[in-house]
């Protein structure tokens, strides 16, 4: 009987200690079963990522490839936009990257004796300096219509007072491009911009939006089709710094609009194109 007991504990033991080793056994293998999963989680996401880059890159490529159109035949189009009487001639965008053909030269209307503008612009901007001088404003027109000539000669100029200052040419390009268009992408030889100053400050700086004339120009010029071209802290859009006198003719209705939403041409145009 003693023996039999002894032979049946043992068996007992030896049966809880085959379950607790099987248990053990079962939990070490889900654990690493768990631990496998995760790498091979890990493992995926990385080749998802390594193909997703690769993706981007060959859509980069792709999107270099595309062949531009010169500049040559955006400065002809431009041209003939302005030229015609199409709705948006007035929407004509002029920028480094969007050039004007050198050959382009409006019907001019004198608004001053110096001074002219695109003829079909000239009763609106007739109209803004009459409302200004009777809201008791003393305007001063600094620039309008510019022939790719005279642009030549302003950025030459500039270019050369840079040089005078201890640039380099090449540091003298770079700093004349961010204030005066490089001939051929001044929106002067539109006939549609102007820069405008106050009578009494006649500086072309930032301090020429804190006159009288300036801030009068920003809060009405939208009601004559003009807006305020370069704004601050566009440059990185337009790639003209601020100008708080630079004034271009856009039409009314995306005068009103740009003007409103404190944006640039630009950006206007591209929120036509997506259709806002
Ligand atoms: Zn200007």
């Amino acid at each position: 009987m003693k023996k039999k007991a002894m032979k049946y504990r043992l068996i007992k033991i030896l049966c809880v200690g085959i379950i607790f080793g099987a248990l053990i056994g079962m939990l070490l293998m889900g654990l690493s079963g768990r631990a496998r999963i995760k790498e091979v989680r890990e493992e995926c996401k990385t080749t998802e990522d390594k193909l997703k880059k690769e993706n981007e890159q060959l859509q980069a490529e792709a999107e270099k490839a595309k062949v531009q159109p010169s500049s040559e035949a955006i400065a002809k189009e431009n041209a003939e936009k302005l030229a015609s009487n199409d709705d948006d001639w007035s929407l004509v965008l002029i920028n480094s990257e969007s050039p004007l053909d050198t050959s382009y030269a409006p019907s001019l209307t004198k608004i001053t004796d110096d001074y002219s503008v695109d003829s079909r612009i000239a009763d609106d901007t007739k109209k803004m300096f009459q409302d200004a001088a009777d809201a008791g404003m003393s305007l001063n027109i600094i620039s309008a219509y510019r022939d790719y000539e005279t642009q030549r000669g302003v950025f030459n100029d500039t270019m050369l007072n840079w040089i005078y200052q201890g640039k380099t040419p090449l540091d003298a390009y770079d700093e004349t491009k961010q204030s005066v268009a490089v001939p051929g992408t001044s929106e002067h030889a539109t006939g549609l911009a102007m820069d405008i100053t106050s009578s009494t400050y006649q500086e072309l700086d930032d301090e020429q939006e804190n006159t009288d004339e300036a801030k009068w120009l920003k809060a009405n010029c939208a009601n004559y089709g003009y807006i305020l071209r370069y704004p601050t802290n566009k440059s990185d859009v337009t790639g003209i710094v601020y100008e708080p006198w630079h004034f271009r003719y856009v039409g009314k209705t995306a005068a009103k609009e740009i003007m409103k939403q404190g944006i640039t041409l630009e950006e206007y145009l591209e929120q036509q194109k997506d259709g806002k």
